[in-house]
């Protein structure tokens, strides 16, 4: 039998006082080591301090807590279940590797898990309306789900040109009862919608929240965002560990503006897993045929904080390009650009050409159609499994392909006859 004094004990409740990674960052202002911040116009800047100051209240109390669990479980449908790839990691013959079924939560995709605990925070803030800039419309819908069951309107900024492209997504937001502005200013895309959604917004910051999609922005919205992500981390690790035992050796996630990965991520920070972000390549490595922000870009503030992003020769955020249009981002959250300089997520890419066959790969072997994004994740996984096959790896499989079928029967259609 041993016993210890305090005293002899002492380096271990230093090591147990050291808080987890995940709240040693960010810092009070919102900085995760030199990245982040908050760098937006000082009327906007009131108006996100009341925002963080409001979300710090809020986010301890029982009954915030208490009402965001009981809407991921009845309404959200969580915890979306782990799931073992058998035929997959039989024909691979290599690592074996299993999904976190992101795309089982409502509405297709790991969106809603911040746009819900947006629209709470809104609520308990007593804001009347949630504002927000689209893209793909992705975004959009999740927040116009969100908006509905809270009964808060919803105000979606969405340029012109995008407009015509995703008309689904479009009609969707309309179902659901939000309000789609049109941007005809400049290209009409998101850059545009971004600009029109902030003035919206800044015309009646008292009564609006200003909703973004990602662990992007000026603080306090990568940290809410993670925050609000997190739930798949905590989950994915408990179910991982009571279906094998162990811990994943491996955990990939797709990386556009990183929310998902985030969430993922956060769950094993401290444990001894190595984590992989996968940027989208696209049509290769010339600057404008990718958005491989991490893997190819230099530090640089945009849309109101401080990370590493890809850009032009003036300085501008880059043109940049991918198949899967919510990877399609010029830059990345800061705590990602973190993680990844202080060593300790790993940053991979997946060309286009790599996804389309993971897609076609995953829903031929296992009956699941991933959204293309996540589709990245799932080749460069594959890629992983080949080099370890000792090893288990877990990836975020951030949303369905529902959205993806069309395109991808339109432009690829010689995949389809090819044998998985
Ligand atoms: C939007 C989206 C992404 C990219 O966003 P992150 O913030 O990087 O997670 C990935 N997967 C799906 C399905 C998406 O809709």
């Amino acid at each position: 039998m041993s016993t210890q004094t305090p005293s002899q004990n002492s380096s271990s409740c230093a090591a147990r006082t050291q808080f987890p990674l995940h709240r040693q960052v960010p810092d009070a202002r919102g900085f995760f080591g030199p990245f982040g911040g908050s760098f937006i116009p000082p009327e906007l800047q009131t108006q996100m301090d009341e925002i963080d100051r409001g979300y710090q209240r809020i986010c301890r109390s029982y009954d915030f807590i208490h009402e965001l669990r009981s809407i991921r479980k009845h309404f959200q449908g969580r915890p979306t279940p782990v799931y073992y790839c058998k035929n997959l990691s039989n024909k691979i013959d290599g690592a074996r590797i299993y999904l976190k079924r992101e795309d089982l939560n409502h509405s297709g995709a790991h969106k809603l898990n911040h746009c819900m605990g947006e629209a709470l925070l809104a609520k308990y803030l007593g804001k009347k309306k949630l504002i927000a800039e689209t893209g793909a419309g992705q975004h959009g819908v999740a927040l116009a789900t969100a908006g509905a069951y809270f009964g808060i309107p919803v105000e979606i900024h969405m340029g012109e040109v995008d407009i015509a492209k995703e008309h689904p997504n479009v009609v969707r937001m309309k179902i659901l009862g939000a309000e789609v502005v049109p941007v005809s200013a400049g290209l009409r895309t998101l850059k545009e919608a971004v600009d029109s959604a902030f003035q919206a917004y800044l015309k009646d910051p008292i009564s609006s929240l200003y909703c973004i999609g990602s662990v992007v922005g000026p603080h306090p919205f990568p940290l809410m965002v993670r925050e609000f992500q997190r739930v798949v981390g905590i989950e994915a690790r408990e179910q991982f560990m009571e279906m094998t035992g162990e811990l994943p050796d491996n955990v990939v996630a797709c990386v556009g503006g990183g929310s998902n990965a985030m969430g993922i991520f956060a769950g094993f920070l401290d444990d001894p897993v190595e984590l992989h972000g996968v940027e989208p390549l696209g049509r290769g490595t010339k600057l404008g045929d990718h958005a491989a922000s991490l893997t190819y870009g230099t530090e640089g503030t945009m849309h109101g904080f401080h990370s590493i992003m890809l850009a032009d020769a003036q300085g501008n955020p880059a043109p940049v390009y991918s198949v899967a249009s919510g990877l399609d981002y010029p830059s990345t959250g800061p705590e990602q650009a973190y993680l990844k300089t202080i060593g300790r997520t790993i940053v991979g890419t997946a060309s286009d050409d790599e996804a389309i066959d993971a897609f076609f790969c995953l829903s031929r072997l296992e009956g699941i159609i991933p959204a293309l994004e996540s589709a990245h994740a799932v080749a460069y996984a594959i890629k992983l499994a080949k080099e370890r096959p000792t090893q288990d790896i877990l990836i975020n499989l951030s949303g369905r392909g529902d959205k993806d079928i069309d395109f991808v029967m339109d432009k690829y259609s010689s995949y389809a006859d090819k044998k998985y």
